[in-house]
């Protein structure tokens, strides 16, 4: 299955990134993707379509390094 492309160009770079690091990223009928990570803990994070706050992305990144093994 093709994952839908992000209509943001700096948060498609970040699932691709995912992509390339082996997460799975998946579409929820929510409007949010949702990004799995490969280890046994099954790290995962949630990614907005459509971020309303600006410091979204940044926020997304902290957290990615934190909370996962990103
Ligand atoms: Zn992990």
């Amino acid at each position: 299955m093709v994952r839908p492309r992000h209509k943001i160009k700096e948060f498609e770079l970040v699932l691709k990134e995912a992509e390339r690091k082996g997460w799975r990223v998946t579409l929820g009928g929510n409007g949010h993707y949702k990004m799995y990570c490969p280890c046994p803990q099954k790290c995962k994070k949630t990614m907005p379509s459509t971020p309303s706050d600006p410091n979204c992305l940044k926020n997304l990144l902290g957290q990615l390094i934190r909370v996962t093994c990103w």
